[in-house]
């Protein structure tokens, strides 16, 4: 297993749309003990594979409390085929927009239908925390963040930030290799 680096916006990747997986093998398997290494490590509770630069319709989640033993769960081509009509408001975060939340109102129930690892047919009702997050893990194969879901103002404040954010890390990183360099 591999930690991999989790993009941040305004990285274009986090806006394309994913493809459908097409092979069932050992590359995916790979790609979803990644995802998943890279989730808890964060720690977070859904990645999706864009947030890692592979743009391919594979996301991870485990929602239950950290207290908890761990309940990973794996979804290649999810896809909601029924949506509660009641709503849930729920604080979100990203890991790809770091320290920022913002409440998103989604449905409190959906149904997913997705494949396995192996390519096997599953369909499963997710509610609550679990729900929010697989439609928030959807969205991102979809290229949509939650911040989208704000309006524009606040959401070029928080892109703002952000690129803020990059770029002061940019400039430590180079002050930094400056004094290792310095006798
Ligand atoms: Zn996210």
């Amino acid at each position: 297993m591999t930690l991999r680096t989790i993009l941040t916006i305004p990285d274009p990747r986090l806006k394309k749309v994913c493809a459908p997986v097409i092979a069932f093998d050992e590359t995916l398997r790979i790609l979803s003990d990644d995802l998943l290494e890279t989730m808890y490590a964060a720690p977070g509770i859904g990645l999706a594979a864009s947030q890692i630069g592979v743009l391919l319709r594979v996301l991870v989640m485990d929602c239950d409390k950290q207290s908890e033993s761990p309940n990973p769960k794996v979804l290649v081509n999810p896809e909601i085929t029924w949506y509660s009509s009641e709503k849930r408001v729920y604080e979100e975060g990203c890991l790809s927009i770091p320290e920022t939340f913002a409440e998103v109102s989604r449905s409190e129930t959906v149904k997913v239908s997705y494949k396995g690892l192996t390519g096997e047919d599953n369909e499963e009702i997710f509610t609550d925390l679990w729900s929010t997050c697989v439609q928030h893990e959807i969205d991102h194969l979809d290229g949509k963040l939650f911040i989208d879901y704000l309006g524009a103002v606040k959401r070029g404040l928080i892109v703002n930030k952000m690129k803020k954010l990059k770029r002061e890390k940019i400039k430590d990183q180079k002050q930094n290799k400056k004094t290792k360099g310095s006798p």
